[in-house]
């Protein structure tokens, strides 16, 4: 049964890159709309950087908590907005408390966000790359309650023509 499920996965994933790689030859372009960011135990996020193509639609990230610990004690997600608002929206975050994954609802300075998991947790979540404008600074960061000071990164449109 394992087995099995793990071909059906294979064969999706197949299939997924193929759309993908049509959709992209009919755009010009063969950058991939997604990355992948780990987080630990350790208060670490890797990598620090993302670079979006501004030809992606939308672009996808998936968290994976490569740690152990539970979601209450070393929990983590991925937030998005730009450099300015990271203090304020992360203040409030924790105000949001653990109910919320740290984000106040309907904060319109974060332009994304997941749930906050745990150890050997995924998660992911997907956004219009409209929302980014060429010329701003934007942050990643992890808002779990005392994580941001130590878990940022940065995110760019990249001009890809
Ligand atoms: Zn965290």
């Amino acid at each position: 049964m394992k087995i099995l499920k793990a071909l059906f996965t294979v064969t999706l994933a197949g299939l997924a890159s193929q759309a993908m790689a049509q959709a992209g030859s009919e755009s010009g372009s063969t950058q991939a709309c997604s990355a992948t960011i780990e987080a630990d135990d350790a208060y670490h996020f890797i990598p620090l950087h993302i670079d979006i193509p501004d030809t992606c639609k939308d672009f996808t990230v998936t968290l994976k908590h490569v740690g152990r610990l539970p979601k209450a004690a070393m929990g983590h997600n991925w937030v998005l907005t730009r450099k300015a608002d990271m203090e304020p929206v992360a203040k409030d975050g924790i105000l949001a408390g653990a109910t919320n994954n740290y984000v106040m609802p309907n904060d319109q300075r974060v332009i994304a966000h997941t749930e906050v998991i745990g150890g050997g947790e995924t998660t992911s979540i997907k956004f219009s790359v409209a929302l980014l404008k060429p010329n701003e600074s934007y942050v990643f960061f992890c808002s779990f309650g005392g994580h941001s000071p130590l878990m940022r990164g940065t995110v760019a449109l990249r001009k890809t023509n």
